[in-house]
Order: structure tokens, then C-alpha cells, then sequence
């Protein structure tokens, strides 16, 4: 999954959706560094935190979303526009090695093998991962990409902070 927050304090919503994640589904078992992530598409506002977080889970893809959103909204993620701040947004990247493509949910994410934002902390914890559609490497679809945008590693880490 990947967490991202570009509004106030991005740290303590980060934090909160990593313990809120561990709380309603179960223990993370590996998670990125933290980079801090030029605004995509829109980009007159505050610059993100993002990271990558992986578990282990029985639930279905339709159960975690539902519970990703949920999250999302205890969190207290405000109605906003489209690419616009937010507190906190939780996309599944992978959800094992399938692939789906329903209305409310498209796994691996859509928008995955074009953002340098969502790839740098993937390959951080997965460096060997494939994308199970385009069944090339992630480290080869990140270096390939073309995307320009500025991902920068913080120097803290959500399990130390
Ligand atoms: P956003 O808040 O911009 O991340 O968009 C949320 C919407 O994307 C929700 O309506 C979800 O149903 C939909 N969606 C589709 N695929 C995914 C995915 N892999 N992870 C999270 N949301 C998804």
C-alpha cells in the first residue's frame, strides 16, 4: 500500500495510518523510508510524504479497500478535489500477484507504473518485484518511466519517530 499526506502535520497523519493499518487489518511486515514527493499533476500545493507499507492479509482486495477508506476517514480525510490536499490517502498498489479490474478497484493500482512517488519506496522494500501485468521488473519500469518528478528521502523513519 502506499500512504501519502500533503496537508499539516504529513508526518503524524502518516503515523496514524501506519498504526490505524496494524489496528484493523494486521502487522505491517515491511515498510519504506519516507521520501518527500513533489505534488503530481497539481502542482501550486504543499509536497507530500509517501511511503510504501507491505502486510500480510486473508481478507479479499474488496475487504481491504473497504477498510483502506475506512481508515481514510477516521483519519478525517475532508471532501476535496481531485488531485487536490489531502490528509491521508491509502492506494493498494499489489494486492498479492492479481490482477483486477472492477469499477471502485484496479489492482495492480493504475496509475503505479508511471509515478516515481509510488516505484522509488516500492523497489526500497521489493527491489526483486515484478508487475504482474506488465510482467517487467519494478527497478526496469522505474528507470524506464520518464517520469521527472523530485523524490527525496527523508531522514526518518515512521517506526523510530
Ligand atoms: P483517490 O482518493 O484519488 O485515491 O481515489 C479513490 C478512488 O479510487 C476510490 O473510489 C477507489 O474505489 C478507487 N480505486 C481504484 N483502484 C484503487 C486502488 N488500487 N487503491 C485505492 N483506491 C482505488
Amino acid at each position: 500500500m502506499l500512504l501519502g499526506s500533503n496537508m499539516g502535520d504529513r508526518l503524524s497523519f502518516l503515523r496514524a495510518a501506519y498504526q490505524q493499518l496494524q489496528f484493523e487489518i494486521a502487522p505491517i511486515t515491511q515498510s519504506s523510508s519516507i521520501y518527500e514527493t513533489e505534488a503530481w499533476g497539481k502542482t501550486d500545493q504543499q509536497s507530500f510524504y509517501n511511503m510504501v507499507v507491505a502486510l500480510d492479509t486473508d481478507l479479499s482486495a474488496e475487504a481491504l479497500l473497504d477498510k483502506t477508506q475506512h481508515i481514510e476517514s477516521v483519519i478525517g480525510r475532508a471532501k476535496r478535489e481531485k488531485w487536490g490536499p489531502r490528509q491521508i490517502d491509502i492506494d493498494i498498489l499489489l494486492f498479492y500477484k492479481e490482477i483486477i479490474n472492477k469499477k471502485n478497484l484496479t489492482i495492480p493500482h493504475a496509475k503505479l507504473h508511471l509515478r516515481n512517488f509510488a516505484l522509488i519506496p516500492l523497489v526500497e522494500i521489493a527491489p526483486q518485484l515484478q508487475h504482474p501485468a506488465l510482467n517487467k521488473m519494478f527497478m526496469d519500469i522505474f528507470l524506464d518511466n520518464g517520469d521527472e518528478s523530485e523524490v527525496t528521502k527523508l531522514n526518518v523513519r515512521i517506526d523510530s519517530c
